[in-house]
């Protein structure tokens, strides 16, 4: 079934809309750090504004669990959205209070209404049925239509995203449909050779994605923290690197489906062996079978792929016509551990065909070390949205909208 999209919202001019945005974004000391998400939803804003319409944003920010916490509130949200709109922008502190609704009712076409952090009521993330249902109702009361503009939530059945999809004519933003447009040319008819490159700290966490893919693609190439647990499995030694001792016989497992599939698994060839955790430790790139012969011994820990590795990587996402990466191949939050990360990001950015970087972490390194987004085919901005995804799940808040 196809999405229910913008355009078959019908008119909007002169009646409120509520937006569900996924504005959960990396702020330190009250500033934001990232405002990627904000800048993905402002086409669908800008769209029912144009289209005349009341405009209501609301999102989660961070897990303030229920209760109200000054350092989670959107009031720096609604402040950065009033500097990327040329409109009024107004920000209500509460939700469904008297501020709220006062707000609302005052609200003209052309302006745009962000309420407080929706998970400051914990009905939001309730798990009882009917206390989502409720808070839903208050949210969308007097509202038209329902837009649903949070990629990064919609895998949630949580209030905001799901019954209030419910409650009122709802549709997906464009963020929504494009996020979801694109991921599905990474499950059907893609073009090859298709790769697949996964990283980051937990092999746990991609197991899902890997079954699934793994008969749908040409090669898959593991680097990060995760790779630690395959190259065990295979039997080397890995020093004091991450491993996951409780996923080793379904990572052997995995390999064996690969073979019998005849998709290649590729694994580093050589590493970046630290003395320990931390950005200034002493390091060497070592070959796999030697991690435990460098001067650190068992304490040595791997914290990036090793400059073969890299090449290699390098070669193969480039020589293909599909590509999806998620998860950083080293610790790349540290200078000396990024340059695996940073040459993946690179080979990305040189495929001839659709190459889409997935994942929370992912995002934030490609923009840290200085990568434009418009050199990537795509940037997904939900990172355990995009995971369930393409690992096959039905996602609740596609689900209502007609996906
Ligand atoms: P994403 O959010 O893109 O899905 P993950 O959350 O899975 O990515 O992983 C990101 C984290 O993995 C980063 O914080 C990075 O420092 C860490 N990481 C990558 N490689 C290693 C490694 N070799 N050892 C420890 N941590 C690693
Ligand atoms: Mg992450």
């Amino acid at each position: 079934m196809a999405l229910r999209t913008l355009e078959t919202l019908g008119v909007v001019g002169g009646k409120t809309v509520l937006v569900r945005c996924d504005f959960n974004v990396p702020l330190s000391a009250g500033v934001i750090t990232d405002d990627g998400r904000i800048r993905a939803s402002l086409p669908t804003i800008e769209h029912l504004l144009n289209a005349g319409a009341a405009v209501v944003v609301m999102s989660h920010l961070g897990r303030p669990d229920g209760v109200v916490d000054a350092r989670y509130s959107l009031a720096p949200v609604a402040t950065r959205l009033a500097e990327l709109l040329t409109v009024p922008v107004h920000f209500a502190t509460d939700t469904v209070g008297p501020v709220a609704r006062e707000m609302r009712a005052s609200l003209t076409p052309g302006e745009v209404l962000v309420l407080e952090n929706l998970r400051f009521d914990p009905r939001e993330t309730s798990t009882v049925d009917s206390e989502r249902v409720a808070f839903a109702a208050l949210l969308t009361n007097g509202a038209a239509a329902f837009v649903s503009d949070g990629f990064g939530v919609v895998h949630r059945k949580q209030a905001s995203v799901y019954e209030s999809a419910e409650a009122v004519p709802s549709v997906a933003g464009l963020l929504v449909a494009s996020e979801t447009d694109v991921l599905r040319r990474l499950t059907t008819n893609t073009q090859r050779p298709y790769t697949v490159v996964l990283g980051g700290s937990k092999v746990s966490d991609k197991l899902g994605v890997i079954e699934h893919l793994l008969p749908r693609v040409d090669r898959l190439l593991i680097g990060g923290g995760m790779a630690f647990t395959f190259i065990k499995a295979m039997g080397f030694s890995i020093g004091a690197s991450l491993c996951e001792l409780d996923r080793l016989d379904i990572v052997t497992k995995c390999l064996a489906t690969a073979r019998e599939l005849g998709v290649d698994i590729i694994l580093p060839t050589d590493v970046v062996v630290a003395s320990g955790f931390a950005a200034d430790a002493d390091s060497v790139v070592t070959r796999i079978g030697a991690i435990e012969a460098t001067p650190f011994g068992s304490s040595g820990i791997g914290l990036d792929i090793g400059p073969d590795t890299a090449a290699l990587f390098g070669e193969l996402i480039e020589s293909s016509h599909t590509v999806f990466w998620n998860g950083p191949m080293g610790v790349f939050e540290m200078p000396a551990f990024a340059d695996g990360t940073r040459a993946i990001a690179k080979a990305l950015t040189r495929v001839d065909g659709l190459s889409v970087v997935g994942g929370g972490d992912s995002a934030a390194a490609v923009r840290a070390l200085g990568f434009a987004e418009t050199s990537f085919g795509h940037i997904s901005t939900g990172g355990g949205a995009s995971l369930e995804f393409l690992e096959g799940a039905s996602l609740p808040g596609l689900e209502v909208l007609g996906c």
